[in-house]
């Protein structure tokens, strides 16, 4: 079969692989809708997670179901299904004490496009089918289910971490897409002054529509200074992290109010270490909490985000600003997330066999 897929550190490309087998368990799927994503770029270009040869790319996509394992209950070929980014064990033990995205280790229910091949394939191979696919309802078109692979469970999972509560101040620092459904997600919590960070007009019109009340640029001086001033020197209760990099924790620490909370969804891909300024986080004694996550994932989690859609409570189909057509376009979706033109918030890529 055909992919595309991470030739090395900084290259990509087209290549030829067997078509994946299916376990008692799984699933094979043909994709019709694709997504790239920021993830993907600092997998490839920045060697986040470091050298990988022939790793097919991609992690966001709905399919349709061409054959499941002889032990799978739910699904059955013909089905179109939302396939997430993540793809836990949920037998392991970290599935059974909450944490089932770190089954088998940290980071270890992040499967497609890191530890095995992702769905930028003809054919997809998907774990526990079962517990890990999600039916696309009926009448949603594939690319907005597309959007629920990782976009929407992840920028929700931001404000879910930080907790955010009705009447809180939030800041969403980055507005891309991610940013974005994080500044849907705390607006449905009950943001009530919700300051977004980002720069280009699109996300920022997006980001309005979302509920944002402020935007905030990060090129107009320092964040902290910015927030502090135009919340008179309060600061904010949360602080959610969809953008910037490992000094951003500085700022999100200096604008928030003690006993606020940051929850980061943002994919530090260069860095050693984190700051957290010392007098800002109270000496040490500031009641400052950091949360990070990986998103989210699972059939349950999935089709309960993708009702909120079906009864019109949130519509991540905004984000989608390139539609791209037929599975050779991968690649010039992928670039697009690459370079990041001023208009782009995410491509999706549609596929008909
Ligand atoms: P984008 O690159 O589209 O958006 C990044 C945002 O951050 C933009 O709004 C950008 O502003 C802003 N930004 C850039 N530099 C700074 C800075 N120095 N300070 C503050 N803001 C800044 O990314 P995505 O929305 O696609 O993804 C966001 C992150 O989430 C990525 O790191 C991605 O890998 C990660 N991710 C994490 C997942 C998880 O499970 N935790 C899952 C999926 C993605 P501008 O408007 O100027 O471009
Ligand atoms: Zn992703």
């Amino acid at each position: 079969m055909k992919a595309y897929a991470m030739l090395g550190l900084n290259k990509a490309g087209w290549i030829e692989k067997d078509r994946p087998s299916c376990g008692p368990l799984d699933a094979i799927c043909r994709p019709i809708a694709l997504a790239p994503c920021t993830s993907d770029i600092h997998t490839v270009w920045e060697g986040a997670i470091g050298d990988r040869s022939n790793l097919i790319l991609g992690h966001e996509g709905v399919g349709e179901i061409v054959e499941v394992g002889t032990m799978v209950k739910t699904f059955k070929p013909g089905d179109i299904v939302i396939m997430p980014a993540i793809t836990p064990d949920w037998g392991s033990l970290e599935a059974q004490s909450g944490y089932a995205v770190h089954s088998g280790g940290m980071l270890g229910g992040w499967k497609f496009s890191n530890i095995k091949d992702g769905v930028f394939a003809e054919f997809i191979h998907v774990n526990e089918a079962d517990a890990n696919l999600a039916f696309l309802p009926e009448g949603m078109e594939p690319e907005t289910g597309a959007m629920l692979s990782d976009m929407m469970t992840t920028g929700f999972h931001a404000s879910e971490q930080a907790g955010v509560k009705f009447g809180d101040d939030v800041c969403v620092i980055g507005i891309g897409p991610v940013g974005l459904m994080a500044v849907a997600g705390a607006a449905l919590r009950g943001a009530a002054n919700l300051y977004a960070v980002g720069t280009r007009p699109n996300c920022i019109k997006v980001a309005r529509e979302y509920g944002a009340t402020d935007i905030v640029s990060y090129k107009d001086g320092p964040l902290d200074e910015q927030i502090l001033e135009k919340t008179k020197g309060k600061g904010v209760d949360r602080v959610l992290i969809a953008g910037g990099n490992v000094d951003t924790f500085d700022v999100a620490i200096k604008m928030l109010k003690p006993g606020g909370s940051i929850g980061n969804v943002n994919y530090l891909g260069s860095g050693d270490y984190i700051k957290i300024p010392r007098v800002e986080w109270g000496v040490g004694m500031g009641h400052k909490t950091i949360h990070g996550g990986l998103m989210p994932a699972g059939r349950w989690r999935i089709e309960r985000l993708a009702q909120m859609v079906v009864n019109g409570r949130v519509d991540p189909s905004l984000l989608i600003t390139h539609r791209l057509e037929g599975f050779d376009k991968i690649e010039e979706g992928v670039l697009l997330m690459k370079d990041k033109p001023a208009d782009l918030i995410k491509p999706v890529i549609s596929i008909k066999w």
